[in-house]
């Protein structure tokens, strides 16, 4: 699958926390996810401190001026309508309908994204350029909107491994067109579930696609139990699809397994990064790492929050790539394989080195590499090999590349000189 063609089918749905948008882009996302198992919360359930609110829907909202010229049009862009606009039909005097209308001055060609939940109200949002230009006068304003008793809806899909430790990578699908906060993360989720579908994994892997925060909350309400039995560790998909040096937030733990290895695959990459320890706000690494939870959980963005784009009509399909997207699911693809093939051996020849040249290992190390570098491999591999240490470890003494030691212990078991730990994954 082409990630970018994904995201331009998905990117003119108009999403919120709940909805008809958020329905239709399951529907298209379980064509690659074909095990997608959608659960519909009816309004009202209390989901911990939470409500599940009432469901919104919009057919067409528009203002047109005393000019006859329509401004912020719902359908030319969504983002001109406050998410979760109550109906509204009738004229209102410049002075009135400003009380309804928000824009950005420090971005005064964008379309600000604005949305109001849990408050009821009606609003538009255009350009602040836009905004100085209306003149007084009376503005018919129209929003074809319904707020009802439904259901939020969620989503997941689970790839059962060997094991029942899980690695988990959450998305939201709330944000209406906007390409990098929120879509790039909807069409790694599905690519890397198209990837690992695919892989004899050991470990299970589950993939949430959720609203953002209440979704998130929603979704733990319903397993959180379950994940905090079997989690090893998550990922937060967002912001992985535009320009822009990678940015790694830690697991609230800081020095976790996850943490270390994503460092690692960062380090052997060849992109510019940077890593954060835990912090708040941020997305819904808050839900999963609330202390009742505590799941580690950490968050991989290609460009940080693609400021200075962040939630405005900029962050549109301009803004992102598939060369960009590819490389994040590099990133995250080799995360997770390194993640799943992190383990202890044990050396057989514990006795002083064992003579390598008996056991043909020079010609079998892969091509691509150095003869130096594998023999490096070796010899790490068959000192730090005492049960004690696991490959991590000493990829970290050695400053390797996780899978690549990973590939070297493989081939020395073939040849008798490790063995695997039995029952110790970590
Ligand atoms: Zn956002």
């Amino acid at each position: 699958m082409e990630m970018y063609e994904l995201l331009k089918e998905l990117f003119p749905i108009c999403r919120s926390i709940t909805g008809e948008g958020v329905r239709k882009t399951l529907a298209i996302i379980s064509r690659y996810v074909p095990e997608l198992k959608v659960t519909e919360i009816p309004s009202g359930t209390q989901c911990f401190d939470w409500t599940i609110p009432e469901e919104w829907n919009i057919k067409s909202a528009f203002i047109r001026a005393p000019d006859g010229r329509i401004i912020a049009d719902f359908a030319k862009n969504n983002l001109h309508v406050l998410s979760y606009s109550i109906p509204v039909e009738g004229y209102f005097s410049l002075e009135e309908l400003n009380q309804h209308l928000y824009s950005d001055e420090s971005r005064p060609g964008a379309i600000p994204y604005r949305t109001s939940y849990y408050e009821r109200r009606w609003g538009f949002c255009i350009s602040h350029n836009e905004r100085l230009s209306l003149k007084a006068g009376n503005y018919y304003v129209k929003i074809d909107s319904e707020l009802k008793n439904g259901s939020l809806t969620i989503a997941d899909a689970i790839i059962p491994g060997e094991i029942r430790k899980e690695i988990f990578f959450s998305c939201y699908l709330c944000h209406p067109s906007m390409a990098d906060d929120s879509l790039s993360g909807v069409v790694l989720a599905a690519r890397l579930y198209e990837h690992f579908k695919n892989r004899k994994n050991q470990h299970t892997f589950r993939f949430i696609f959720v609203p953002e925060t209440i979704g998130a909350i929603a979704y733990l309400h319903k397993h959180g139990k379950e994940m905090k039995r079997n989690t090893n560790c998550g990922i937060v998909l967002t912001c992985l699809g535009a320009e822009g040096e990678f940015n790694y937030k830690k697991t609230r733990q800081g020095k976790h397994e996850l943490d270390r290895i994503m460092e690692n695959v960062l380090k052997h990459s060849n992109h510019k990064y940077k890593i954060y320890d835990f912090f708040l706000p941020g997305s819904d690494e808050r839900q999963y790492s609330s202390p009742g939870f505590a799941l580690p959980v950490g968050a991989l963005m290609h460009s940080y929050y693609s400021i200075p784009k962040y939630h405005s009509s900029e962050d549109n399909l301009d803004n992102v790539s598939e060369k960009c997207l590819q490389e994040s699911f590099d990133v995250l693809r080799k995360t997770a394989e390194a993640l799943d093939e992190n383990c202890k051996y044990k050396t057989l020849k514990p006795y002083c080195e064992p003579f390598l040249s008996k056991y043909d290992l020079c010609g079998s190390v892969g091509a691509n590499v150095s003869m130096q570098e594998s023999r490096k491999r070796i010899m790490y591999l068959l000192n730090f090999s005492d049960g004690y240490h696991s490959l991590l470890d000493i990829a970290e003494k050695g400053n390797f590349e996780l899978l690549n030691l990973a590939d070297t212990a493989k081939l020395l078991e073939s040849k008798g000189l490790l063995k695997k730990m039995k029952g110790d994954m970590k």
